[in-house]
């Protein structure tokens, strides 16, 4: 007797199969991060403040397991999906549940003795800001265009809307977000990606994903490909010498810009954003050529 195959078995059986999005799973996501950057921290000349980093990663892992979002309204996604934009733009979708996620977090960190002082008082700044004001900095950081006076604090603000865009992101299918053009931003939430990073295991073994800097989804993009400008030519690599090239700048010579690519086969414990952050040696080294980094790390504000 013939048996019809179900959409899931058919695709079990096509080897050539591999998921095009992969949505976040929080919990897991800041906990190998946190892990990973703690990893890092051994003999990095940012010991101090991949620690403080990775204290921060936990405490969006607890806040990640009881946010209450809002589920993204079905016209919103019907009308992305029908003219191929990402489904929720970040700075049009601000959800205001973020400002407790951002008290959550301030109430982790602020008291810990790794604290400097002069952020301690920063932070404390941030706390008593009103509702309008901690929104204008949280369409800034979105924006990317920060005030002096907001560079201390922004890690802190991406790291808020991250716990929140991350879970609006978990709880889509991976078959409703769109392909969108450009394909160098994240067709969920419209942010650039902060390096792309080479899986293993599973179905997305050996693809190449751009990972989101504020909802944490990934969305393949061939290896031939600038993940900027979408170039086909004039693709290199660099990394450190001597290093593991477990993270290496890919380098474009239409837009002239690098992104780095975190390389799971050469160490299957790498982490798109904690090993971006890991590695600011090789930024330092890429600051010396004629390629401009593409794109920030949401947790390392710089002036
Ligand atoms: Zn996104
Ligand atoms: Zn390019």
């Amino acid at each position: 007797m013939q048996r019809i195959l179900q959409p899931g078995e058919i695709e079990a059986l096509d080897h050539t199969h591999f998921p095009r999005i992969r949505l976040p799973q929080p919990q897991s996501l800041f906990a190998e991060r946190a892990a990973r950057l703690l990893q890092l921290a051994e003999g990095n000349p940012i010991a101090d403040y991949l620690r403080l980093m990775a204290r921060l990663v936990q405490a969006q892992q607890k806040a990640a397991a009881t946010v209450q979002t809002a589920p993204l309204e079905a016209e919103t996604l019907a009308r992305s999906q029908a003219h191929s934009m990402p489904l929720m733009p970040a700075a049009d979708h601000l959800d205001p549940v973020w400002r407790e996620v951002l008290t959550a977090l301030l109430d982790a960190i602020q008291p810990l003795p790794e604290v400097p002082p002069a952020l301690c008082e920063a932070l404390a700044a941030l706390r008593q800001h009103s509702p309008e004001a901690q929104d204008a900095l949280a369409l800034r950081v979105l924006g990317g265009d920060l005030q002096p006076g907001d560079i201390s604090t922004a890690p802190f603000v991406a790291a808020a809307l991250q716990v929140v865009f991350a879970d609006r992101a978990s709880r889509l299918s991976a078959g409703a977000v769109p392909y969108t053009d450009p394909a160098s931003i994240c067709p969920v939430c419209a942010a650039p990606p902060v390096t792309s990073v080479l899986r293993i295991g599973g179905t997305a073994a050996g693809h190449r994903y751009l990972h989101c800097g504020v909802c944490c989804t990934e969305w393949h993009m061939v290896r031939v490909k600038c993940s900027h400008c979408e170039s086909t030519e004039g693709i290199r690599y660099q990394g450190v010498d001597g290093a593991k090239p477990v993270v290496q700048a890919e380098t474009c010579t239409q837009c002239h810009t690098y992104r780095k690519l975190v390389n799971q086969e050469k160490d299957p414990l790498a982490e798109p954003l904690a090993d971006d952050l890991g590695t600011l040696l090789l930024d330092l080294l890429m600051g010396e050529t004629e390629f401009d980094r593409a794109s920030a790390n949401p947790l390392l504000a710089l002036a």
